[in-house]
């Protein structure tokens, strides 16, 4: 955590998983409160879980800055974004690839931030879905025509070879796993990456 600090990173995402919205298990609230103590970087929670209402206020407690719940998980997304906005934590929803852009546009004033998942969430390690590009284009474009200052964050398989295409769709936040943390030199990847997103090539 203090490498990738230390080599640029701008937030530290931070993947929880149920068991049961995914098939794998991650790390969670303890874990969370682990990474506060040593890091000044802000903590994006990205909670793939069922019912996340229930612990909103446990991420929110433990030190996230930021909280995505996915959309196939929550009925009314309105309704929490409110709840996570009321612990100060900026709120978030992520859809995964098979997912629709509709249902999160619709709560988008509601929203800080709207997490693409670039792969099927669950894994790490995965390739990079191309047709997730038209999606972050489709999502930038109706939150432009609305002059809602939503980020768009991209998650899964992005690496320093496809961020420039990523960045180039309309994305501000690209996460990456195994794009960095298999590499030797995370400043100069971190570097690399950022220069082709901003740049789009
Ligand atoms: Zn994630």
């Amino acid at each position: 955590m203090r490498a990738v600090e230390a080599a640029g990173a701008d937030v530290i995402h931070f993947d929880v998983m149920d068991g049961h919205f995914v098939p794998n298990i991650s790390i969670g609230i303890p874990v969370l409160k682990s990474v506060r103590a040593i890091t000044r970087l802000p903590l994006d929670a990205h909670l793939m879980i069922e019912n996340p209402e229930r612990y909103v206020e446990a991420f929110a407690q433990a030190g996230a800055d930021l909280i995505s719940v996915h959309a196939e998980t929550c009925a009314d997304l309105p309704a929490i974004a409110a709840r996570i906005r009321e612990h100060g934590v900026h709120a978030s929803v992520a859809i995964n690839p098979e997912t629709s852009p509709e249902c999160v546009l619709a709560a988008a004033e509601h929203l800080d931030m709207i997490l693409v998942m670039s792969v099927h969430p669950g894994f790490g390690g995965q390739e990079f879905i191309p047709e997730s590009l038209e999606k972050v284009d489709v999502i930038r474009r109706a939150l432009d025509r609305r002059a809602l200052k939503v980020d768009i964050e991209v998650d899964g398989g992005v690496k320093v070879d496809n961020a420039a295409e990523v960045g180039r769709a309309g994305a501000d936040i690209l996460v990456s796993g195994s794009g960095i943390f298999g590499q030797s030199d995370y400043a100069r990847i971190v570097a690399e990456m950022r220069r082709r997103a901003e740049r789009g090539g």
